[in-house]
């Protein structure tokens, strides 16, 4: 193998061996860009480095070699007293990793050939400055020294001399820090600066490949879900001087602006300084256009340079320069990270622009933006004081009283205050807490903590690890940068898709782009903005291109219509549990409780007008569109009262020789539907089967609701769908006596109705037995919560509060699996009974309506197993449209 490419040798699909900034480098080099020569270590080098502890033999011959023909295409040699070759030694993983690894610039300095800089730039402050920085960067990343020591040496110097910015301290100034840096690099680090250049640049290598494990790196990894395993790129580039005097200087450019992908010029440039300096936010550093005035050269072959590169990757580009004496050099560039309302503009403006084409659009969107574009917002025009910023982790803008705790935070908000709950981090004893606040804020932990995981799961606004505030639970309050103290119910609010903390109240405003969705803004209006324009063409791309149908979890005829606007093809899911709450409670309480025959059946008739009015409804605001309406699925215990509280009532009313009786009957009855595990007990298809004329009274309801609309010429679709089937003879009985049910609504309307019957599938017998229980069934919904649940044997309701947490952490799954659908395990069980189904039933219609449909890597994979539709809640719905068109191109 070849751990070695020169810069000639490489090109932009090589991120995998040379890292996206080595990759980047050659393909700018081949396009005839002015890039300093230079040389990429590969990702494989790092990776026998890590496994082993030892540089791959062959590495070191290998530099050689190409540190000698970079020597002679320079006519230097590294480190040359007289005339030195300097380089710099930067780390460039796969993944850009902002920050997290390590960068060494000036090797090849020493006391000798710092005389040789001096000389051949002419410049002897120039030359100590360098090599003070080389000392400096190399003591703190490759030796380990404490960097603070260095500062304040440097701090120290600058006071001694009443100056503030470094650019004041002179040649001797410089040779003085020089020496100073040299003793603290001893004292700490037990061992001399290392002369010899060589030496500089194996221990420089060396510290860059051992960054990959550093702990920034590796939390970083965790949270961004970057592998491990990946190891990074060294790029070793012939060094290029920025602080050459006021007519060099570096920069960063972006090609368009990444907040609103308008072109222009956008970007940051400073005068006479290393790269660093502009991170470190040292000096001030002048906006880009300015460089036209400071050097029209340089600033128009960097404008021209930018255009080919926009050209050329077709897309967003930012890039780092500099300019050495009036010479522009680039120093990197890879496509620009965005945001996600830039993006959507950036792919149609370059649609427009005929760089791209359609399908090419669909890529450089993706639903987990558009889902970010649409939650409500904070007004941006708002002046409210931000205080802090932490990981935005799960999105949303949230306003309340801060509590510090999880009782109060349940308290207040019983009581009807908004409330943002604060921890340093949470753990499952704050579950109540955070399901009864707004938004949750913490001080410690990144994007997979607790708090992060549980509140994405929740959908509810998250901040997590926003480590300026310092929060003490204890005293009820937590301490802003500045010393200002929150204490407990002041209002703050949290920004979850920006991180941001505020103090006060931020007034929220709604997105645009559900107002569009809504059809209260309108593409091509006048006031309509560029990113409702942008959203409306891409979501006409997506469907245009997606097979999949995009079907809508809903179980009103408002959730329905608003499904509707937002393009839902029918209903996949009409859970009809909901309609048995409210103030129907108390009559399916009595269904429960009824002794005898006639009092059940009294109790159904109760029922069955109501549940007909709920389904006429349905399938008017639904009208021409299929409604699949789910027979009742919970155990029927979920529709009592809460077993203590009951306890309680029956005990109080007692000890008062109060009149109880019903309170005892009922309590009874939940002691006899009391089960251990309920979710694997007396629900679905069970109920059907073990309480008569329920499932009937349903039906009935279903039929003559169909019935009545379309005599009213109505157009309504509905299919019947069975839960929790586990085998074909359970949904063999349901189905008879529902066919006969619908005969007689038939007969008696005198209206033919043509109602589909069908199960869900989600039981692993049921996807098992597929092709036996396709017989009967005119189409399957896979169930993924339930067959999630069933098949990895997690409680839904409990894991990810209590351990998942740690099976995150430990990698065990980058992501819950009844979030993502579980591919290898619970996906192949979806594709076989897929596949089995068809072959029982070829014209069977598939669908899925677990969380999963409205999730983009599941709507993917779904895709591929060749569903007909997904099914999800209102507002995933246009994320599964995009998605599903992603998945088709
Ligand atoms: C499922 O199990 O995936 C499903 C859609 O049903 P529910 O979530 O109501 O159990
Ligand atoms: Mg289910």
């Amino acid at each position: 193998v070849k751990f070695v490419y020169d810069f000639t040798e490489g090109n932009k699909d090589l991120k995998d061996l040379l890292g996206g900034k080595g990759a980047n480098l050659a393909e700018m080099t081949n396009l005839g860009l002015p890039v300093p020569p230079g040389f990429t270590i590969t990702t494989e080098a790092c990776k026998v480095y890590l496994d082993s502890g030892e540089e791959p033999v062959a590495l070191r011959d290998e530099v050689s070699e190409h540190l000698t023909a970079l020597e002679e295409r320079m006519g230097k040699k590294l480190g040359q007293a007289d005339n030195p070759l300097l380089v710099s030694v930067r780390s460039g993983a796969k993944f850009s990793m902002p920050g997290m690894m390590d960068t060494v610039l000036n090797i090849g300095l020493s006391d000798k050939s710092v005389q040789g800089l001096a000389q051949q730039a002419g410049d002897e402050r120039f030359a100590w400055d360098s090599y003070r920085r080389l000392i400096q960067m190399f003591g703190k990343t490759v030796l380990g020294v404490d960097g603070d020591l260095f500062e304040d040496a440097l701090e120290k110097a600058k006071e001694a001399k009443k100056v503030t910015v470094d650019t004041e301290l002179e040649a001797a100034d410089l040779k003085k820090l020089v020496t100073r840096f040299k003793k603290i690099v001893k004292t700490e680090a037990g061992r001399d600066f290392p002369q010899d250049p060589r030496e500089q640049m194996n221990l420089a290598i060396k510290a860059v490949f051992d960054s990959w494990n550093g702990d920034r790196a590796k939390l970083y990894r965790r949270q961004e879900r970057i592998p491990h395993d990946l190891g990074t790129a060294v790029n070793v580039c012939s060094m290029v001087f920025g602080n050459l005097g006021p007519d060099s200087g570096t920069g960063v450019a972006f090609t368009r602006d990444p907040a609103s992908g308008h072109q222009g010029v956008y970007g940051d440039y400073l005068q006479n300084a290393q790269g660093e300096d502009v991170v470190a936010g040292i000096r001030n550093t002048v906006p880009l256009a300015d460089l036209e005035s400071i050097d029209k050269k340089s600033y128009d072959q960097l404008m021209q340079i930018m255009e080919t590169l926009e050209n050329h990757y077709k897309d967003l580009c930012d890039i780092e320069f500099t300019i050495e004496r009036g010479q522009l050099w680039m120093l990197q560039t890879r496509v620009g990270k965005r945001t996600a309302g830039a993006a959507f503009r950036i792919a149609t403006q370059l649609v427009d622009q005929g760089l791209i084409d359609e399908t090419e659009a669909l890529q450089r969107v993706n639903g987990a933006q558009l889902a970010q574009l649409m939650f409500p917002r904070f007004d941006e025009e708002a002046r409210t004081e931000q205080v802090g910023r932490g990981i935005a982790a799960s999105p949303g803008a949230a306003v309340g009283k801060a509590v510090f705790d999880s009782y109060t935070a349940v308290k207040w908000s019983r009581s009807g205050e908004k409330v943002i709950l604060v921890r340093r981090e949470t753990n499952p004893d704050d579950l109540d807490g955070m399901i009864a606040a707004e938004g949750i804020l913490t001080s410690r932990g990144g994007k997979t903590s607790h708090a992060a995981v549980v509140a994405r799961g929740m959908g509810k606004t998250c901040v997590c690890g926003a480590e300026e505030l310092e929060v003490d639970t204890k005293r009820r309050c937590m301490t802003v940068p500045g010393g200002r103290v929150v204490e407990e119910g002041d209002v703050i609010s949290i920004d979850g898709s920006t991180g941001k903390v505020y103090l006060g109240e931020v007034p929220v405003v709604p997105s645009p782009v559900v107002e569009y969705f809504e059809g209260r803004m309108h593409a091509g209006a006048d006031d309509a903005d560029e990113l409702v324009e942008a959203v409306h063409r891409i979501m006409a791309f997506a469907d245009r291109k997606r097979r999949l149908r995009v079907r809508a979890n809903a179980d009103n005829a408002e959730d329905a219509l608003r499904a509707r606007r937002f393009g839902a093809q029918g209903i996949g899911l009409c859970r009809t549990e909901h309609m048995f709450l409210g103030d129907r409670r108390e009559l399916v309480e009595r269904l429960i409780l009824a002794d005898t025959e006639t009092d059940r059946e009294e109790s159904l008739k109760q029922l069955l007008p109501l549940q007909k009015q709920d389904f006429v409804e349905l399938f008017e605001a639904m009208d021409g569109l299929p409604v699949t309406i789910r027979l009742l699925d919970p155990p029927l215990h979920e529709f009592l009262p809460d077993i203590t509280e009951l306890s309680v009532r029956v005990a109080l009313a007692e000890s008062r020789q109060e009149p109880h009786e019903n309170e005892l009957r009922l309590l009874q009855a939940v002691h006899r539907l009391h089960e251990q595990n309920p979710m694997l007990g007396l629900r679905g298809v069970r109920l059907g089967l073990v309480i008569p004329g329920l499932f009937t009274m349903q039906v009935r309801a279903i039929a003559e609701a169909a019935a009545e609309r379309k005599a009213a010429k109505g157009d309504p679709r509905a299919e019947i769908m069975i839960p929790l089937v586990g085998t074909v003879q359970e949904l063999e009985i349901v189905r008879e006596e529902a066919d006969q049910v619908i005969a007689e609504v038939q007969e008696a309307t005198g209206t033919q109705l043509k109602l589909a019957i069908g199960t869900m599938i989600e039981l692993p017998r049921a996807a098992l037995t597929a092709g036996q229980i396709a017989e009967a069934a005119e189409f399957f919904s896979f169930g993924t919560n339930d067959l999630t649940q069933t098949v990895w044997g997690f409680s839904r309701d409990d894991v990810e509060a209590s351990f998942f947490t740690a099976y995150l952490e430990k990698g065990i799954f980058g992501v819950s699996p009844f979030e993502t659908i579980d591919k290898d395990g619970v996906g192949s069980l979806v594709q076989s009974a897929a596949r089995a189904g068809r072959a029982t039933r070829p014209d069977l219609k598939l669908g899925v309506c677990g969380e999963h449909g409205g999730d983009p890597e599941s709507v993917h994979f779904f895709h591929e197993v060749g569903l007909d539709y997904v099914s999800c809640s209102p507002f995933r719905i246009p994320v599964a449209r995009l998605e599903a068109g992603r998945a088709a191109t």
